[in-house]
């Protein structure tokens, strides 16, 4: 796609640092390096968001992660953990809209990142649960 920056990066009209690259795959340091380590994992296919993968595409693409998450914690002996984390669209603050995945090093509880989920379990009774799963799972297709 012309105007999106990470098929620019792909087709190094745009620098970046590579990660790890393959036919299908590109992986690179992501530009504000939340933690030492911040990569981005994209298709080199230009798509904009999980909604928009066909499994062929989304094995290829998360087949990667654990590898390049491998190499990550070798690579970082102070690392102690990784977030893996997938923005989409702009209300879940996606800002580039060419799917992408970070893997994000965790170095300790005060480095520069963090994610807060609430706790809302009281608000549904086991019949909201059960009929919140039944109906979406009526949803899923392949
Ligand atoms: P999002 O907010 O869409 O989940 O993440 C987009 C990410 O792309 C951001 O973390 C941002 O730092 C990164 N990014 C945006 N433009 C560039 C760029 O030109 N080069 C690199 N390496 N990363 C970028
Ligand atoms: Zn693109």
């Amino acid at each position: 796609m012309t105007d999106c920056i990470f098929c620019k990066i792909i087709d190094r009209e745009v620098p970046s640092y590579t990660v790890y690259e393959d036919d299908a795959v590109y992986a690179f340091l992501d530009i504000t390096q939340t933690t030492k380590g911040h990569t981005l994992v994209i298709p080199k296919k230009h798509i904009a968001d999980i909604f928009e993968y066909d499994e062929d595409l989304a094995q290829i693409v998360f087949s990667r992660i654990p590898k390049i998450a491998r190499a990550l914690e070798k690579n970082f002996p102070d690392m102690e953990g990784l977030n893996i984390v997938n923005n989409n669209k702009e209300i879940a603050y996606q800002t580039v809209f060419h799917s992408h995945i970070h893997l994000i090093p965790r170095y300790g509880a005060d480095d520069d990142f963090s994610m807060t989920f609430k706790n809302n379990g009281e608000l549904y009774s086991a019949d909201d649960m059960a009929a919140i799963a039944e109906s979406i799972r009526k949803n899923v297709s392949n």
